[in-house]
């Protein structure tokens, strides 16, 4: 008899999700002293009064599991922070829960409302983590490719959306402010995606995770998808705590709607996860809490480091498109002679020692992210300075 017992275990849905590209890039990084603008985490940290409420937390005994949908002073929090920000008004008891960060409220949203062979509409390049967890869950991706247009933002054909609905699709599943590309979709594009999610009577899962980091000089504000009309009903919201207070590794994160889209979240998270990060729970109610000038301050702060960096590839001679929003810029490669991105990238850390990430790892379609490599700029100005120092020199060796 033959063993059943393989030398790859892993299930085929997973198999096509193999070690990330961050993996493979932080490791060179390391390899060769490279300043890594691959991974978007900051490096300082966060608000000082969230950190002493999580130290005061951590020794005052709230180290137990906390209530299953999250402590009532986090969902009241997240309540007054989206009406605060948003005018969206919730119920913290059935219209809010806390999840171990923003990727399990999406990987949570889609297990909870998908069947297998149910479709859910994307826009690529996305997020990593959504393509897995439609695959967990037997689902099926439809991507609609963002391009960059004539002014450099990113937009997507009315065509190619609406041939991405039929009667299979069960969501949408939206990110903006948008990583990887830096771009904040406007009112009318936002429109149109609610039009068609009302059209064909589907849900919308929003991950507005940089919903605090929109630069002053974006084409548009951020406007949540649940705002428009008809779309409060049938969106659920996530947000995090790790990009807005630089708390990467705490994974706090939420998820709010009508109780029903809610409660079918809270019933799967409670089989991935339970509960998570009790004493960092009150921490990120204090630093929802925090005045809006915090806000502000640290989206002036990041906004003064992308410029920076913007600058310094600029004088390296890269294409650079605009970035309205996020940790993260794109640049364009084929003004310095590159045509794949991957292979940029594996080269860049010996060329002048700065990490990227080439965006086709984000695509479907990986062809049309080819030529183009993205940056994290949630880094000191130091670390930006230099990183951008180095960049130049690829114009002095292109010379
Ligand atoms: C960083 C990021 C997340 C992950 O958020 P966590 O709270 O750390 O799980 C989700 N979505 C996008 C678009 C991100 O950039």
């Amino acid at each position: 008899m033959t063993s059943s017992i393989s030398a790859d275990p892993l299930v085929g849905r997973m198999r096509p999700f193999g070690t990330t590209i961050f993996t493979e890039m932080s490791a060179l990084a390391a390899r060769t002293g490279s300043v890594n603008l691959g991974q978007g985490f900051p490096d300082t940290d966060g608000p000082p009064e969230m950190l002493a409420a999580a130290a005061e937390a951590l020794r005052s005994g709230a180290n137990q599991y906390p209530p299953l949908p999250g402590i009532p002073a986090l969902r009241q929090a997240v309540v007054a922070h989206e009406e605060r920000f948003w005018g969206l008004t919730r119920d913290a008891d059935t219209e809010v829960v806390v999840t171990a960060g923003a990727t399990e409220a999406v990987a949570a949203a889609i297990l909870a409302l998908c069947e297998a062979g149910d479709e859910v509409v994307c826009f690529e390049p996305y997020y990593d983590s959504y393509a897995a967890s439609i695959a967990l869950a037997g689902a099926v991706r439809r991507p609609v490719t963002l391009r960059p247009g004539a002014d450099g933002r990113y937009g997507f054909d009315e065509a190619d959306l609406r041939a991405a609905f039929g009667p299979r699709t069960r969501m949408v599943l939206l990110n903006s402010p948008h990583n990887p590309t830096g771009t904040v979709f406007t009112t009318d594009q936002l429109t149109l995606i609610a039009r068609l999610c009302q059209e064909h009577d589907v849900y919308a899962v929003t991950d507005e995770v940089y919903e605090h980091l929109v630069f002053t000089d974006s084409a548009t504000p951020h406007v949540p998808l649940a705002t428009l009309p008809g779309m409060r009903e049938r969106t659920l919201r996530i947000s995090s705590a790790g990009k807005s207070f630089s708390c990467t590794g705490w994974k706090v994160g939420w998820a709010t709607g009508p109780a029903p889209l809610v409660s079918a979240v809270q019933r799967v998270k409670q089989f991935l996860t339970f509960v998570n990060a009790g004493p960092l729970q009150p921490a990120v109610a204090v630093a929802l809490a925090l005045p809006d000038t915090y806000f502000t301050t640290f989206r002036d702060g990041l906004q003064a480091r992308r410029d920076r960096l913007v600058a310094g590839l600029t004088d390296a001679g890269f294409g650079v498109l605009p970035s309205e929003g996020t940790y993260f810029v794109t640049a364009d490669i084929t003004p310095l002679g590159g045509t794949d991105g991957v292979d940029f990238c594996r080269t860049l850390p010996e060329r002048c020692g700065v990490v990227a990430v080439p965006t086709q790892v984000f695509y479907d379609h990986q062809e049309q992210g080819r030529r183009l490599i993205r940056f994290a700029f949630c880094k000191r100005e130091e670390v930006i300075d230099e990183a951008a120092r180095r960049l130049r020199t690829l114009a002095r060796a292109q010379a």
